[in-house]
């Protein structure tokens, strides 16, 4: 056996380093004196299906200097890797050298076969961490892949060369409705190949899981960068046909400076960013700037306070008076919540779009509503008789399926009439929350509670919308009589609605109503009631006590508002 302490170096040498392939030249050295081994080569051949971080088909060779091999080699071996590739070893020993006795053949097999299992240890281990590092549609990096370039990045040094990306994809559930699963898999797939394509040395983009992605992109490049996010175009199948689809992104923008500490900063801020252009602005895109900071920054002291404001009964409902454009008689009010918090009373301006979107507005407005019927069996007590109050619900509250009844349940507990309570939902182009809407209704309608579609007239009118849900009362947005005069387009459409609302038995209410050219141009539209400055702004409880004990307003008090 060749010398024992030769073979312990080898084995000490193995033992301390990773990649025996790299340590093959000092290998050699080690031998040479017992077998003038000149040159090895390293032959993989690794199949397609498998994982190659070697690649496929490599040769390495390693030669001892100033020494000439022979032309055929003297030993070959060949091993089945853990990849089921083959590894060809070629040893060829020098000139000059007598052949290699049985005993050394044998010892040489020993030492090879230590070399190839040494080296499937150090490839098993890589592709470990190249698995646990990518993401297996896209064989892009995944999450843990994106954070360990970051770290990288960071550790040279050189993270202020770049702007860092989240995006997601733009209705990409629409593609899994429309091409199923697979092909919405493979869709992304090919998304990812084109953005792979994109990507330079030193820069990476990964998939984060579903339709998110992350990117660092150098900052001389981001504006290509964006444009590329702005679409891309692919394919998906439908069956054998191949059907053109433009993949677009919405995206959170961190242009990173020398202020950022930590790595992962750049990428949760990134993906704040996102969430507030998905959600928030709409936009197709939104940069981290400190005034976003702050705002997000409020956002969750706003969530933070909430249940604790709650249950210290800060928020108050104040109501808005409803009034008939005939004889100016009160005929219903609006309930609007504020937040008294330290004296100062808060607009829902501020926290409601904050709590819609998470979901805790639903608490809300249930309190609100409670409270509604607290005043209304209080003035029921007293002998006054109340108006119709409506309150607002989140469509939030359209998924429970219980939402009608938790109304009812808790109308009932203070004795409450339907004829008092009505229920303003916002308009909605979202199909589905169409259908849950349309339940919605019809179920009030059994309970004889009104429901009237808030704001219409803003952001995507659906007259659809009328046709399939019937809806009680068309709320018209305040945008429709805004500015100083309204506009001749204004009238035309502003009539039409109300002629229509009319013709499909609705009772029409138009909103934001400030100055008496306005009333008079209603009411010969046959718009019988309003809400406005004009009359009241939203008023504290015992304020308007005294509206729904006069029921009437004076019109000789009555003056413009000069906001
Ligand atoms: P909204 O339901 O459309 O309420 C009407 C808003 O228009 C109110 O603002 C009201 O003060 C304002 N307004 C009424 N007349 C005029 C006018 O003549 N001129 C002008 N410039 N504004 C007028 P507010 O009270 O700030 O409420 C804003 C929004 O907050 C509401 O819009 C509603 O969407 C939401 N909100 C308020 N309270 C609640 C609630 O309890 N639950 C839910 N889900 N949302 C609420
Ligand atoms: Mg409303
Ligand atoms: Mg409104």
């Amino acid at each position: 056996m060749v010398c024992n302490d030769v073979f312990a170096s080898y084995v000490k040498l193995l033992s301390e380093n990773e990649n025996s392939f790299s340590l093959m030249n000092r290998i050699l050295e080690l031998f040479w004196d017992i077998y003038h081994i000149a040159r090895v080569e390293i032959d993989f051949s690794l199949s397609d299906a498998t994982i190659t971080p070697n690649g496929k088909d490599t040769k390495q060779v390693f030669s001892v200097k100033e020494q000439i091999a022979k032309e055929q080699p003297d030993v070959v071996r060949r091993f089945t890797t853990i990849e089921q590739g083959v590894v060809t070893f070629s040893l060829y020993g020098a000139y000059g050298n007598a052949e290699w006795n049985e005993q050394q053949h044998k010892e040489l097999d020993v030492i090879l076969e230590v070399l190839f299992m040494h080296s499937g240890r150090f490839r098993l281990m890589n592709i470990v961490k190249q698995s646990v590092m990518t993401d297996a549609m896209t064989s892009l990096p995944n999450s843990h892949g994106y954070l360990s370039f970051l770290k990288e990045v960071h550790h040279n040094q050189q993270l202020a060369d770049y702007d860092s990306y989240y995006f997601n994809l733009k209705r990409f559930g629409l593609m899994n409705k429309k091409f199923g699963k697979r092909e919405a898999d493979s869709i992304i797939s090919r998304y990812a190949s084109a953005l792979r394509e994109f990507i330079e040395d030193g820069e990476c983009v990964a998939r984060l899981g579903g339709d998110n992605f992350a990117a660092l992109i150098k900052k001389e490049r981001s504006k290509e960068f964006i444009a590329l996010l702005s679409g891309v175009n692919t394919y998906g199948m439908l069956g054998d046909e191949k059907i053109p689809v433009v993949i677009s992104a919405t995206a959170g923008v961190c242009a990173i400076d020398d202020s950022v500490t930590h790595y992962e900063q750049v990428l949760s801020e990134a993906s704040v960013a996102m969430n507030v252009a998905k959600n928030v602005t709409k936009e197709p895109l939104v940069y981290v700037t400190k005034e976003l900071n702050e705002r997000i920054l409020n956002e969750k002291k706003v969530i933070a306070g909430f249940s604790e404001a709650l249950e210290r009964k800060e928020f108050k409902v104040y109501y808005q008076p409803k009034v008939e454009t005939d004889g100016y008689s009160l005929v219903g009010a609006e309930a609007l919540v504020r937040w008294q918090q330290d004296g100062r009373i808060v607009s829902p301006a501020e926290f409601v779009p904050v709590i819609e979107r998470d979901g805790l507005i639903c608490r809300l407005d249930f309190y609100v509503l409670e409270q509604v019927c607290q005043d209304i069996k209080g003035w029921m007590e007293e002998g006054v008789e109340p108006v119709r109050v409506s309150v607002n619900f989140s469509r939030r509250h359209l998924s429970n399926p219980n939402f009608a009844e938790n109304i009812m349940d808790t109308m009932k507990r203070y004795g409450v009439d339907s004829r008092h309570i009505e229920v303003e939902l916002t308009e909605t182009t979202d199909e589905e929350e169409q259908g849950l809407l349309a339940a919605f209704v019809h179920k009030m309608q059994q309970y004889q509670v009104p429901v009237a579609i808030d704001d219409f007239g803003t952001g995507y009118s659906s007259l659809n919308l009328l046709r399939s849900v019937p809806v009680e009362v068309l709320k018209i947005d305040k945008s429709f009589v805004d500015g100083r005069s309204t506009t001749e387009n204004d009238s035309v459409v502003l009539s039409n609605i109300i002629r229509m609302a009319k013709q499909l038995n609705m009772d029409v209410i138009t909103e934001g109503v400030e100055r008496w050219e306005q009333v008079e141009f209603l009411h010969d539209m046959e718009c019988n009631v309003v809400q406005g400055f004009l009359f009241d702004k939203p008023l504290p409880k015992d304020i308007f006590d005294k509206r729904v004990r006069a029921k009437k307003y004076d019109i000789t008090e009555v003056v413009d508002y000069e906001g």
